[in-house]
């Protein structure tokens, strides 16, 4: 069987397309969407989130601001940035990149931030709501670009059985949440699996989609999954690779070159989920900005 290869790139590029369509429209009645990233500390790969984050607003036709701060940012002065961005009219969004230095409370930080400014969907206000199957509320972007994938490559999740791998809380809850919920793009039988999880090639080999979000290089091997299997990978693992440009490359958590001889559809690393979670956090930000300015076009 010849794999399907789902294109993260091409779906967010689809996606981005219309999400500056939408731009130009509000620019037109006085609207410019507005992100502000927050970054504490000098952790490389956050680094390169936030200018990915910032370079995509730019495309986009986004007013943004990239608020970067010294690892030696108390909590309390945190807080107080986050309250006065809370306020600020023209940021439609606020995101805290993650993770902080230790000595600042992510959960505080988080549940600072406004609702209806929490792009990234992950406080318990929006969580709450997405439990709820509520349409107004952020979902968090890479769940819900796993979502986005899977419609926009004809693999409708509805009447399938969905196998979750992991069950944190920025990926594995939140995609099964997404998917279970009885709502067009959705309603499957979810199955989550996470580490204390008996016989789970059994399970997963009982998934009509895959979806493996745990952070372990090529973890699913071919003969943990069925023929004609839909797979995303949300993985994202540096290995040493001595062939490789600079010594290393990024693999999933899926055993691509095995698993892709079985399955109907699989998703690449890199060039699947990533592309889709910065798109996902434009969709947010531009929903955001709808809704401060009561924008029904
Ligand atoms: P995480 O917080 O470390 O959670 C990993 C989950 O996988 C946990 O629930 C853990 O189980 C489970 N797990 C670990 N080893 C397992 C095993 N051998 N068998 C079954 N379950 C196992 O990770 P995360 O933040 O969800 O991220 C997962 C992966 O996705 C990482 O590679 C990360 O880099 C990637 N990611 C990619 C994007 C993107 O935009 N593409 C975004 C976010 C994350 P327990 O709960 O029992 O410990």
């Amino acid at each position: 069987m010849v794999a399907q290869i789902i294109s993260g790139n091409e779906v967010a590029k689809s996606i981005r397309a219309e999400i500056k369509n939408e731009v130009v429209q509000l620019k037109k009645v006085g609207i410019e969407p507005g992100l502000v990233v927050i970054i504490v500390g000098e952790d490389p790969a956050s680094q390169v989130y936030v200018r990915k984050k910032g370079e995509a607003c730019d495309e986009l036709g986004f007013c943004s601001e990239t608020v970067r701060l010294p690892a030696s940012t108390t909590e309390e002065e945190l807080l107080r940035l986050v309250d006065k961005y809370n306020k600020d009219k023209k940021f439609d969004g606020i995101l805290v990149q993650l993770p902080l230095p230790k000595h600042i409370s992510e959960e505080k930080v988080l549940m600072r931030i406004d609702p209806g400014k929490d792009v990234d969907g992950f406080h318990p206000v929006n969580v709450g709501k997405m439990v709820v199957g509520s349409a107004d509320c952020y979902l968090p972007c890479t769940p819900h670009g796993v979502q986005e994938l899977l419609i926009r490559s004809g693999n409708d999740p509805a009447g399938k059985h969905v196998v979750v791998l992991g069950r944190s809380n920025i990926v594995g809850k939140p995609v099964a949440c997404i998917l279970v919920q009885k709502a067009k793009g959705a309603d499957a039988t979810v199955t989550i699996c996470h580490s204390r999880t008996k016989n789970l090639a059994e399970i997963t080999r009982q998934a009509d989609i895959l979806i493996a979000a745990i952070g372990s290089p090529n973890f699913v091997k071919a003969d943990m999954v069925r023929d004609g299997v839909v797979v995303i990978d949300v993985g994202v693992n540096r290995i040493n690779d001595p062939t490789a440009k600079g010594g290393t490359r990024l693999v999933g958590d899926v055993d691509f070159e095995a698993v892709s001889k079985k399955a109907k559809a699989i998703t690449p690393v890199p060039g699947g989920v990533g592309p889709m979670t910065i798109t996902m956090l434009m969709k947010n930000t531009l929903h955001a900005a709808k809704i401060h300015h009561n924008y029904k076009g």
